[in-house]
């Protein structure tokens, strides 16, 4: 059977010319880690289930994406930080959202699945749950960057000139996912973000909400969603995929390319990584960029954040 795997780093993509070479190097070397995380699980028969929470894992820990360590500030200049997990073979899920001291929320998404239920915690209930499970706990500044420091002061100063509708993508938000199949023809899916910058407190957007952000069953596809959260809920955009190739027929490519006009239509910043029930890979996005990630078959990273794909070796 074959294994897949893809992720995303969200469509928050800067333009090419903020950052050094250097920093894009480094931010396409933690996509590839990512994916090499993921992909030895897969390759030795491990579940798309872990998979996937490994590739997250990895980027909550880089800087370079809105999830974890480098998640976006909210206006009260704290971070709170959303994610999901899905297993497509039973359809358990866990969600956490608006937690503020987990280190790796997708990491606590699936203790909580594993738990059976709640399905979804919020705030310091997720917090002390992750806490009683043993999982690591950080002060909320563990989540800070100079980056996301000066983006929160920008979004301030835009707010009272009025030039909010300006903003970047880059500067507004971002997200991390990943999808993946494992040998056993199993789907997973798991999101984790800190929302946007600026966010009212208490805001909680699409990644921890199954069938928006995070969508995964057997048979049909699994989705990770990244861009404006208020309207993945409102198409319910994960499950709108699995539902357009489970019940209309479409292909993977038609029912995300659908469900993207959609999006596209509201002007608003949206991309995905979804995979098939056979392994096939899509990475739509509207954006200038959107941080991104596969492996092929043969075992090659893909790794790109513009239009070019890079190949960066074997996983
Ligand atoms: N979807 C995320 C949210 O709305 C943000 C993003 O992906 O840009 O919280």
């Amino acid at each position: 059977m074959t294994i897949a795997l893809a992720i995303h780093g969200g469509c928050g993509t800067l333009p090419k010319s903020e950052m050094t070479d250097a920093e894009w190097a480094e931010a396409k070397a933690h996509l590839a880690k990512s994916l090499r995380a993921g992909w030895a699980i897969l390759a030795k028969g491990g579940s798309a289930v872990d998979a996937v929470e490994a590739a997250v894992v990895v980027m909550e820990d880089s800087a370079h994406f809105n999830a974890g360590h480098g998640a976006a500030l909210n206006a009260d200049g704290e971070h709170e930080l959303d994610a999901s997990i899905m297993d497509g073979a039973t359809l358990a899920a866990g969600a956490l959202c608006a937690v503020k001291r987990i280190r790796n929320p997708v990491t606590a998404a699936k203790a909580l699945m594993r738990r059976g239920d709640p399905l979804l915690l919020t705030g310091p209930a997720g917090d002390a749950f992750a806490q009683a499970e043993g999982l690591d706990i950080v002060a909320n500044e563990h989540f800070s960057t100079e980056r996301r420091r000066k983006n929160l002061a920008s979004m301030k100063i835009r707010e009272l000139v009025g030039t909010m509708a300006g903003a970047s993508e880059a500067e507004k938000h971002g997200t991390v996912g990943a999808v993946a199949r494992d040998q056993a023809g199993h789907l997973a899916a798991a999101t984790s973000t800190g929302g946007y910058t600026n966010k009212p407190p208490g805001r909680v957007g699409d990644s921890p909400i199954i069938g928006a952000g995070t969508y995964a069953r057997d048979g049909r596809c699994a989705v990770s969603g990244t861009g404006k959260g208020e309207y993945f809920i409102r198409y319910c955009v994960g499950h709108e995929i699995a539902s357009l190739i489970g019940y209309a027929g479409l292909s993977l490519q038609d029912a995300a390319e659908r469900a993207m006009a959609e999006l596209t239509a509201h002007k608003i910043g949206a991309g995905l990584v979804a995979i098939g029930a056979d392994g096939e890979i899509v990475a739509p996005y509207n954006t200038g960029g959107m941080y991104r990630g596969w492996v092929t078959p043969d075992g090659l990273v893909h790794v790109a954040t513009h239009a070019d794909v890079e190949v960066m070796g074997q996983a």
